[in-house]
């Protein structure tokens, strides 16, 4: 079976992962749903459950467009790797998990945004057209067990170590496996040399070159949440309205998410937040 030795520099972009077996078939991608300093440890024993039963690359994924360029330009770089694992909980804020699957299933538009992407700014303007397609190509799947945003229990599919583990093992078998609906076994590398880019920083921010703007002051989140519905219902995916709020100054989320901020009767709260955010026509 042919396998490549890890070039020089590899893994190009410095990231929240760990390293493991080189000439492993897997990634696991842990989507991070917070943006606390601390990783919760609910997810970092999932990335150790990748590491443990053998990934090449265990790490957390948090953004939609600069996380997920630099989680492309570690795989890519390695020709190896054949799956991705993508656990954890969805971050209702960058959907980074969708992204990733709409990226596979549908790449970019001439606009570099992922196509169907539901993420406020799923741009990917720091990659090659190159690095991009070649991504599409050497995955041949991505074993999607991630959990809806805020699941909680740790025996569901994507937040369960060894359900992780499992994949991970299933993904190196030399014959074929079936793994939940997945027929998974190593394929051997991708047949071309290993691809070895780093982003190229043309947009830190993307949201700026895709024609949206972050407000240039602080706004509080106190001011912003007494703005909201304020009876926690959750049909935002967040917990609170409170965490909804905190997300909105941040410009992880926009008024339009919490559906009740569309109801007539909460016109001039929508508006007011809008304003206060800078986020008119969002
Ligand atoms: S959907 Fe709106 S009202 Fe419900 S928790 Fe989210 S922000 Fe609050």
């Amino acid at each position: 079976m042919r396998k490549v030795a890890p070039p020089d520099g590899y893994p190009p972009e410095k990231g929240r992962y760990a390293r493991g077996n080189d000439f492993s078939p897997v990634a696991v991608c842990v989507i991070l749903d917070t943006f606390d300093f601390t990783i919760p440890s609910e997810l970092e024993e999932l990335l150790m459950a990748g590491l443990d039963t053998g990934a090449a690359l265990s790490g957390m994924l948090q953004t939609e467009n600069i996380g997920m360029e630099k989680m492309i330009c570690n795989i890519v770089a390695n020709p190896n790797i054949r799956y991705i694992v993508l656990c954890g909980r969805e971050a209702s804020g960058h959907l980074p998990g969708q992204s990733l699957l709409c990226l596979m299933e549908k790449g970019v538009d001439e606009k570099r945004r992922i196509v169907e992407s539901n993420a406020p700014t799923p741009f990917l303007f720091n990659l090659s057209d190159e690095a991009i397609e070649r991504f599409r190509k050497q995955i041949v799947a991505v074993v999607n067990l991630l959990c809806e945003a805020g699941e909680t229990d740790r025996s569901a599919l994507g937040l369960d170590p060894e359900v992780v583990g499992k994949a991970v093992w299933s993904c190196f078998q030399e014959e074929p496996v079936q793994f939940k609906r997945y027929t998974l076994y190593d394929m051997g590398a991708y047949p071309e040399p290993p691809l070895v880019q780093k982003v190229v920083w043309k947009a830190s921010k993307p949201w700026e070159l895709a024609g949206t703007h972050k407000p240039q002051k602080q706004v509080s989140a106190l001011v912003v949440y007494k703005l909201l519905p304020g009876t926690n219902c959750r049909d935002c995916g967040e917990k609170t309205c409170r965490a909804f709020a905190s997300k909105l100054v941040q410009w992880m989320r926009l008024p339009k998410d919490c559906p009740h901020l569309l109801k007539p009767d909460f016109a001039e709260e929508r508006s007011a937040l809008e304003s206060l955010l800078g986020m008119q026509g969002e």
